[in-house]
């Protein structure tokens, strides 16, 4: 068997098709802001596509590079800024911080409802209590990518392998609100294959190039990377995938699966917040 590979740039351009269309019914300009502080590279580059895709689907779009040595008041001072700025209607502050930067500290001081990233306690809260309000971009990413299969998810094993707050515990609620029997392993897991066999849709977010390997995955099984590593170079997943699309029913290349899904989900969240904004201005 040879894995269907699902294809996240196809996926994420009808997405942002929509987001274009929609855009182009509404008379305000959906504003994005995005803040940077520091040189890391990855993040420079991914800070790029957002700018680049925001703009070239007709939103209004402000990126602030902050040098790695400005203070955790002054970024504070940003944010309340955008906060209060009525052409912004979501943001989001790029991590990892550098380490003096407390980054709860940051991401509580967004407001909940132009919260791009669904990152703040709030929106993690309510997806929690099943009330979805913006959710976590890579987690969005990773739902759509499997409903994009086909597959029925309701009464499926869903294993995730990763806990982090951005991507592994909210991919796994919003599994469980589709019905699947959701299961997140970590670092100190035991017997990491026996759950990961046993699953009918893998969601894999550690950072550790190729550690799924063949041997751990169900035949027929949904697999979605989301692991960004550079080995010798170049960029590859957390999963073995020239090796694991040999038993996969379908599987998320790295690049090109589940990273420019984050993006289309991170605009769509956007023009949602847009929306979250017009009523808040109500009340
Ligand atoms: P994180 O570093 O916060 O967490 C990693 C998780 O992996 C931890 O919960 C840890 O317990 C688990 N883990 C580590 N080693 C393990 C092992 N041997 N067995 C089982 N679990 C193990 O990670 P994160 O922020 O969720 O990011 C995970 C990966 O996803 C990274 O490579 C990151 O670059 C990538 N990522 C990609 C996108 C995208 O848009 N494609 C978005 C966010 C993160």
């Amino acid at each position: 068997m040879t894995a269907k590979i699902i294809d996240g740039k196809q996926v994420a351009s009808k997405i942002l098709e929509d987001v274009e269309k929609r855009v182009k019914t509404i008379k305000e300009t959906p504003g994005l802001a995005i803040v940077l502080v520091g040189d890391n590279p990855a993040s420079q580059i991914y800070v790029g596509f957002k700018e680049k895709r925001s703009k070239a689907i007709g939103f209004y779009c402000e990126r602030y590079n902050l040098d790695k040595n400005t203070s955790q008041d002054d970024v504070l001072k940003l944010v309340n800024e955008l906060n209060q700025n009525n052409k912004i209607h979501g943001m989001i502050v790029q991590l990892p911080l550098p380490e003096h930067i407390d980054e709860n500290l940051i991401i509580d001081s967004i407001l909940p409802h132009k919260d791009a990233d669904g990152f703040t306690p709030v929106n993690l809260g309510n997806l929690v209590n099943d009330n979805n309000m913006l959710l976590p971009a890579t987690a969005r990413a990773c739902l759509e990518l499997i409903k994009s299969t086909g597959m029925k998810i309701k009464g499926k094993n869903a294993v995730i392998v990763g806990r982090s707050n951005i991507v592994g515990k909210p991919t796994a609620l919003m599994l469980l609100q589709e019905n699947a029997t959701s299961t997140i392993c970590h670092s100190k897991t035991k017997n990491l294959k026996e759950h990961t066999k046993n699953a009918d849709i893998l969601v894999v977010a550690c950072g550790k190039a190729n550690l799924i390997t063949k041997d751990m995955v169900k035949k027929g099984a949904v697999v979605i990377d989301v692991g960004i590593n550079k080995v010798n170079g170049k960029v590859v997943g957390d999963v073995d995938y020239e090796n694991v699309k040999e038993v996969a029913g379908f599987i998320t290349p790295v690049p090109g699966g589940v990273g420019p899904m984050t993006i289309a989900m991170l605009l769509d969240n956007t023009l949602k917040a847009m929306e979250l904004h017009k009523r808040v201005r109500v009340l």
